[in-house]
């Protein structure tokens, strides 16, 4: 297809906004798929996804669709809403001219709405605004069509005037839609017919195919049997097959200036491919286009093979997991109980989460996570530097000389009458509160700065239940600052008298206490009862904090011995007595994997 033919755009919005589903119906419109296989978010093909309901992967699909006589290629890329996903939405793009800004129109403009724009922006996008959900008899089209506005105009990002009205449930107005995007969406723009050029978003290894490129093509053709080059690591492949998304891999006889589509590169080595990187002629190699900024994690938490044995099953498998999500990061690392395992970066939370999901169902491993810390930077006293990633590393108070922790911007939008009790949560989070400013009739947008080690703390759930779930936010991470030593300190667990590595914490002092009583009384619950009672302690600043005691397990010997020899049940008695002193000499107790899940969250 000739470039002034083609489209390339995403949709982005707020989470649950009904970006996969806007999607379903463009898919249904533009026949690209059947009707008999299509379902409801058909575009999150994740197991995890479609469990979840949430889109984890962007997900590129080619739509083909004739107007008035001409045939265009439209190329959508469906994306993320989860602020821990945003990384993947900025790829996305990079790829596209044009970005779909979906808003509910129950909900309106929201925080993460806002920062969608500023990205649409900052990669100069052309925004289309789309109200969703008018069919709902709660929507509040006119409200959402003045915030909606009001947003384009602040940010002076390139939008289209017109605010189009849909519902992705019904499909009412998605054809007229279609027809918009194809007029204001500007076609892809190329300087080198001749010369390929094409940046990687995406990347995935198949045994058979090696690692295969997703991506844009920016300049030139290219198609089987082409040599082209990995730019950044000068390695040279010679094109197996191109193809584009129908949203399954479906081969091409080329990839056209403009599009959207997959390279077959048939290496076998994951490490020569990065995603922002440039695959260009391998004969007549153009400068590389710019990449993408890295990303950043935000959260640091040990992963570590339940068995010594899977070490390199668990490499193995984050190496492919990163393959394909380039904001995952992971270094190997020992600590003395759990063996060898490895630290790991991850961009939040449900970021965490997923992966690790991933890593059972996808891999069949068995991990034992640590508990999530951010990063904090440590001159010692004699005067040394270090970056602690792991709880069990933070040094005792008086072998610190100063300590730097990351600190956030916050956006978060709330009705007015609703200020108070987010305020009283930030402050509990040791947060500096900021600027107010009205946000059309119904909102306010707040802004605060707070440390992420605080963010990271409960910090988003309870924002949503004081405010009844009508509060949303955004944040970005800006620098590190120093912080008061003695005021950020570590948690230790104890399970028998034993620390366990895994549970150790880094907390703010002012919520020790807390905390300390908050695990001890989680793991209570969580860890089976075992023949013999289990300690359970929290230690903190020198002294135990916190203990709960599991008591054993009664079961009883001579409990079915009727009357009888009274002797024997004594000998019987005296036996286990015996027996349960051992075991609880031994000590250890086995802490089942899931317990150390459970403990993340
Ligand atoms: P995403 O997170 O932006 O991809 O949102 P989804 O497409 O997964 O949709 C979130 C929820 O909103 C799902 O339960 C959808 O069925 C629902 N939804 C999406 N669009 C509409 C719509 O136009 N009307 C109604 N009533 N529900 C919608
Ligand atoms: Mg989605």
């Amino acid at each position: 297809m000739e470039a002034k033919n083609i489209r390339n755009f995403c949709i982005i919005s707020h989470i649950d906004h009904g970006k996969s589903t806007l999607a379903d119906r463009l898919l249904e419109l533009t026949e690209t798929i059947e009707k008999r296989k299509m379902k409801e978010q058909v575009l999150d093909q994740m197991e995890l996804e479609r469990e979840r309901g949430i889109t984890i992967k962007m997900q590129p699909v080619r739509m083909e669709y004739k107007i008035a006589g001409v045939d265009y290629v439209l190329n959508l890329i469906d994306t993320p809403g989860h602020i821990d996903f945003s990384y993947e939405v900025s790829r996305a793009l990079k790829a596209v001219e044009g970005a779909v800004l979906l808003v509910d129109a129950t909900q309106g403009v929201q925080a993460q709405t806002i920062a969608n724009v500023e990205m649409a922006k900052s990669f100069g996008l052309v925004v289309v605004p789309v109200i969703n959900k008018v069919d709902l008899a709660l929507a509040r089209v006119a409200e959402t069509k003045k915030e909606i506005e009001k947003l384009l105009s602040n940010e002076n990002v390139k939008y289209t005037e017109e605010i189009f009205e849909v519902s992705a449930k019904t499909g009412k107005g998605v054809q007229e839609l279609i027809n918009h995007i194809v007029e204001k969406v500007p076609a892809p723009k190329f300087n080198y017919p001749n010369r390929p050029r094409t940046l990687i978003f995406d990347l995935e290894y198949s045994d058979h195919q090696g690692v295969i490129v997703y991506t844009r093509v920016v300049d030139g053709d290219i198609k089987r049997g082409d040599e082209l080059l990995f730019f950044q690591t000068k390695q040279k492949f010679i094109v197996g097959e191109v193809g584009t998304f129908s949203p399954q891999k479906k081969s091409a006889s080329v990839l056209k200036t403009g599009e959207i589509g997959y390279i077959v590169t048939n290496i076998k080595k994951p490490s020569v491919a990065t995603v922002g990187d440039s695959v260009v002629s391998f004969n007549k190699p153009l400068d590389p286009l710019e990449g993408y900024m890295q990303s950043r994690p935000v959260v640091w938490a040990g992963i570590y093979p339940e068995s010594q044995d899977d070490f390199d099953d668990v490499r193995r498998a984050l190496e492919r997991l990163r393959l394909s999500d380039s904001s995952l990061e992971f270094d190997e690392e020992a600590s003395g109980a759990l063996g060898r395992g490895f630290k790991c970066g991850f961009l939040g939370m449900l970021h965490l989460e997923i992966i690790t999901e991933r890593l059972k169902r996808e891999f069949g491993l068995s991990i034992i996570i640590a508990s999530p810390t951010t990063t904090y930077k440590i001159v010692f006293m004699d005067g040394r530097e270090e970056n602690i990633y792991s709880p069990f590393l933070f040094p005792d108070e008086h072998m610190i000389k100063e300590i730097y922790e990351l600190w956030t911007d916050l956006k978060i939008m709330v009705p007015p009458d609703m200020i108070g009790s987010v305020i009283q949560i930030l402050n509990s989070h040791e947060a500096v509160v900021g600027t107010t400013q009205k946000f059309g009739d119904s909102n306010t947008i707040l802004e605060a700065e707070m440390p992420l080690r605080e963010l990271m703390k409960n910090f988003f759930d309870e924002l949503k239940s004081a405010t009844s779930g009508y509060a949303s936010l955004s944040y970005k991470i800006t620098d590190m600052r120093k912080a008061k030593v003695g005021e950020i300190v570590r948690l230790d667990v104890l399970v028998a008298e034993e620390p366990v590595t895994a549970f150790s914490r880094v907390v703010g002092k002012r919520r020790i206490q807390r905390e300390a009583e908050r695990v001890v009384e989680k793991l209570r619950v969580l860890l089976p009862r075992a023949q013999f009672a289990i300690k359970i302690q929290a230690k903190g600043l020198g002294r135990i904090l916190a203990s709960r005691t599991i008591s054993a397990l009664s079961k009883n010997v001579t409990a079915n011995l009727y009357g009888g020899d009274r002797t024997r049940k004594m000998k019987l008695w005296q036996k286990q007595k015996k027996g349960k002193k051992k075991l609880q000499k031994m000590g250890r107790v086995k802490i089942p994997h899931e317990v150390f899940v459970k403990m993340v969250q």
